[in-house]
């Protein structure tokens, strides 16, 4: 399995899809949650990602966003992110389904783009629903005050998908229909193990697509991958792009 087969493959697709996770970030300066040294080993989930933290030891909660926030204001995009654009500028990728809450599809300059677990740039009221700039919630902790919705002062959270929520329904069902439509899923930097995210390649692959994983370490679902790229997604990525440019790579897509 090498960058040449998953090469033709992307060659001869028409209709490819990325489905990434926080591993296309990390290069970026953003810890993911599940390698060594992520957020999850410094972090307890169940204190500061879930709806009842939130409402138990909001505290708690905000200090993690802050932590989270903080990196984000200079985080650029890198060479992942960009082979994407690349690929999507050139007409075969269709749409970037990301669990990613950095923005940082949007930055490179990828037009569609699917978030399933929501953003990082909005606050949400858990009340009323009211959406406003995360600069609400960012002001009011400088102040030293939990931040209040001004509609109804519920309390503002960042607008990102807790667990113990709901995947924004729409978006998750347009990510399946795009992945029933595909010729090859692409994944990105996750570990595949958060659901429903992890169920798309199956979804995909069930639909005759082709899956190729790039990812660091083994994900449950590298079996159903036609191609495994072992390594970091910031070099593979861009090498996997420009191979498929290749005369060669063009050549074997037409067999
Ligand atoms: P995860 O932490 O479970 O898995 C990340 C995977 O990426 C790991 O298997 C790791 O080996 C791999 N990886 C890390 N750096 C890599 C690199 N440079 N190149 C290739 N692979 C690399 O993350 P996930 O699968 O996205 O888990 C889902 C949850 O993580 C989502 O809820 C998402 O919202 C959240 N998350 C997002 C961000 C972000 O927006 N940047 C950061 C942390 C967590």
């Amino acid at each position: 399995m090498t960058v040449e087969h998953a090469a033709a493959l992307l060659a001869r697709s028409r209709s490819v899809v990325a489905l990434t996770g926080a591993g296309i970030s990390t290069e970026s300066g953003l810890p993911d949650f599940r390698s060594q040294g992520g957020l999850w080993a410094e972090w307890d989930p169940q204190e500061v990602a879930t709806l009842r933290a939130f409402r138990a030891t909001p505290q708690r909660f905000y200090d993690f966003y802050r932590h989270r926030l903080a990196p984000l204001a200079t985080a650029r995009p890198n060479e992942a992110h960009y082979a994407l654009v690349r690929l999507e500028q050139r007409g075969s990728l269709r749409t970037v389904i990301t669990q990613n809450v950095d923005g940082l599809h949007q930055v490179a300059g990828s037009q569609r783009v699917l978030e399933l677990h929501g953003n990082l740039r909005e606050a949400i009221c858990v009340e009323c629903g009211t959406v406003g700039p995360i600069a609400m919630i960012l002001e009011a902790l400088n102040q030293g005050d939990l931040p209040w919705c001004p509609s109804c002062t519920g309390a503002l959270k960042p607008n990102v998908v807790l667990f113990e929520e709901l995947l924004p329904e729409a978006t998750y069902r347009e990510a399946e229909r795009t992945c029933r439509r595909a010729d090859l899923l692409l994944v990105v930097g996750s570990s595949l193990q958060v659901t429903p995210a992890a169920w798309l390649p199956q979804v995909a692959h069930q639909h005759g697509a082709a899956v190729v994983i790039v990812n660091d370490e083994p994900t449950p679902l590298d079996g159903l991958a036609r191609v495994v790229l072992r390594g970091r997604a910031g070099v593979v990525l861009p090498a996997l792009v420009r191979a498929a440019e290749s005369p060669d790579a063009q050549r074997d897509s037409q067999r």
